[in-house]
């Protein structure tokens, strides 16, 4: 069995910063973190991997991710907690993609890694924040989707089941494999690495690749490839100070009414 999970370097604080020409987030990789959502997304693979392999199944476990060479550094340590191997898309065309371009990288990428049995992304990335990667690789490789798992039953060879979240609450459904999966971030906390693991993730392969390496049109990456672009981001000014509105209740109401009619709302 082959899982391959989506694994996003995102900003480790708050405190991101925007490149003022292009609008998009400047990756320096100095703090970057993998994204929440996609520790519990290994966990879930890892799990996986322990229950089949205990059965006696050969389980692979393969991080992928798009982004700066640094998310070298995140994926060993994707493989120091359990994942055999890693695949990064790096190269500076792939930069500035919108959703539909980072799906299509992504989806080389899987084509690269051969034929999954299941693709397990975060629900959402917290810089990004779209959700909409997954359902789209699973749009690409025509399988079914599975979004905002909250639990996964149980996932052998041949199909999966799980309680995911809807408008209306919870709902168990069960899709054949190969499946995309994106996952909550509280459905499973990932593990810590072992010294084994951490020795193991020194060794093991991270393959890189360029746009031609993974075999990707260039014209479908990065800017180029991403009819939504962010024309502009920016911190939104808090306004400072206010005023104290003393005196009785009815008092009160009666300043607070001036002050919104004042506003011309
Ligand atoms: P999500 O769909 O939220 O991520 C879900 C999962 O997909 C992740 O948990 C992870 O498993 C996987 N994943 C996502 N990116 C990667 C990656 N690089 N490598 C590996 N796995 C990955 N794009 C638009 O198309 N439309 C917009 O309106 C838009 N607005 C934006 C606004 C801001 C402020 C910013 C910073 C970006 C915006 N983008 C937009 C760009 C979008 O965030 C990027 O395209 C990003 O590469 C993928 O989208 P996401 O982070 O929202 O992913």
């Amino acid at each position: 069995m082959r899982i391959i999970v989506c694994v996003k370097a995102v900003p480790s604080t708050t405190e991101v910063k925007m490149d003022p020409v292009t609008n998009t987030i400047v990756r320096d990789g100095a703090q970057s973190v993998v994204n929440p959502f996609d520790s519990t997304a290994l966990e879930l693979a890892l799990r996986i991997k322990d229950e089949r392999g205990a059965a006696g199944e050969d389980v692979r476990v393969t991080v992928l991710s798009m982004g700066i060479p640094d998310t070298e550094r995140l994926l060993r340590d994707c493989i120091a907690r359990g994942a055999d191997d890693g695949l990064l898309l790096s190269d500076r065309a792939f930069a500035g993609a919108d959703t539909l371009a980072t799906s299509y990288a992504l989806s080389c990428g899987i084509s690269h890694l051969g034929e999954p049995d299941l693709v397990i992304c975060g629900k959402m990335a917290v810089d990004g924040d779209t959700a909409q990667i997954g359902p789209e690789i699973a749009g690409l490789l025509d399988a079914p989707c599975v979004a905002d798992v909250r639990r996964l039953v149980a996932c052998d060879g041949t199909s999966l089941r799980a309680w995911r979240g809807t408008d209306a609450g919870v709902e168990l459904v069960e899709a054949p494999l190969p499946a995309v999966m994106t996952v909550a971030k509280d459905a499973a906390q990932l593990r810590m690495p072992s010294i084994c693991g951490v020795r193991a993730s020194l060794a093991a392969p991270v393959e890189v690749l360029d746009v031609a390496g993974a075999g990707a049109d260039p014209e479908r990456c990065g800017l180029a490839g991403s009819p939504t672009q962010v024309v502009r981001s920016f911190v939104p000014e808090r306004a400072s100070g206010g005023a104290w509105i003393e005196g009785a209740a009815a008092q009160q109401a009666e300043q607070l009414l001036q002050i919104v009619e004042g506003m011309g709302l």
